[in-house]
């Protein structure tokens, strides 16, 4: 691909949190990001909605960089995420420069893979100690903080077998936030949850979007709740952007066939 259309950096005054320039992902002849552009702005909450297969795993996994992208640049606070610069021009990534970008980003999924062997305290410090650096006491408050923001200071010390699925979800929630991250990517982290425990996760996520200035991008299959908190809601088809407005704009007056379809859908679904 001719990377020379792309900049090196963004300009400051043109610096979202997150861009996605001409992004496309193939598996094979299967395209499963076509030439996506999504900005992402500085402590903004963007809600992904869509149907199954329409990419938006795909998009948070690029930002995971867990997978290499076919075209495009993506990056992140103005710098090059999935390439880097030498000798003044855009290369891919190596995995050092990966490494160092991966640490701005913060995920949880829908299966939370909580460290087993260790406690909900113990899966919140890993991280901190073995990737960071932090020494041990630091890193344990910081757990420990967190771990009261998600309201499980009181279990602190359980395995996760001993936890309920959104119990486990908060503290993976928790231990994602523990890396400090500047975004944070959910991708439908109440779908595997009981529907009784669906208000404790989705508690937690409100209180980040109040009280903090990440920037977050999730993929969430509750109408409801992203319309309450989201700053924005980018509606997927087919590795697109179909359509994106602010929540009451999108969800009272859609204006694509496509949006209209899924969200008949997904309210007779309910
Ligand atoms: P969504 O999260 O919107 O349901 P995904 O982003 O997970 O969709 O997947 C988009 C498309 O990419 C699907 O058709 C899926 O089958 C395909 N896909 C995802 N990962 C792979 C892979 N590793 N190999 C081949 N196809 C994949
Ligand atoms: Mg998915």
């Amino acid at each position: 691909m001719d990377l020379s259309a792309y900049p090196l950096e963004l300009p400051e005054s043109d610096r979202p949190m997150v861009r996605f320039m001409n992004v496309t992902k193939s598996y094979g002849s299967l395209v499963v990001l076509d030439s996506l552009n999504l900005d992402i702005q500085r402590g903004e909450m963007v809600s992904v909605i869509g149907p199954s297969g329409s990419g938006k795993t795909t998009v948070l996994r690029m930002l995971m960089t867990l997978e290499t992208i076919n075209d495009g640049v993506i990056y992140v606070d103005g710098k090059p995420l999935t390439h880097m610069v030498r000798n003044g021009r855009l290369v891919p990534a190596d995995e050092a420069h990966l490494r160092r970008m991966r640490a701005s980003i913060g995920m949880c999924f829908q299966h939370f893979n909580l460290f087993p062997h260790m406690t909900a305290l113990q899966n919140c410090m890993e991280g901190p100690v073995q990737v960071l650096g932090l020494p041990k006491a630091e890193a344990r408050a910081r757990a420990e903080e967190l771990l009261a923001m998600v309201g499980m200071i009181d279990k602190k010390d359980q395995h996760p077998s001993r936890l309920s699925g959104g119990q486990q979800q908060r503290v993976a929630i928790a231990r994602a936030l523990a890396m400090r991250p500047r975004i944070m990517l959910f991708d439908e982290v109440t779908s595997a949850l009981d529907p009784e425990v669906i208000g404790e996760v989705t508690q937690v996520i409100r209180k980040l979007v109040a009280e903090h200035d990440l920037t977050m991008l999730m993929v969430t299959h509750q109408m409801g709740f992203a319309r309450d908190i989201s700053d924005r809601i980018c509606f997927f088809y087919k590795g697109r952007i179909e359509e994106q407005a602010a929540p009451e704009q999108f969800f009272t007056n859609p204006q694509r066939e496509r949006t209209q379809q899924f969200l008949r859908a997904v309210k007779d679904a309910d």
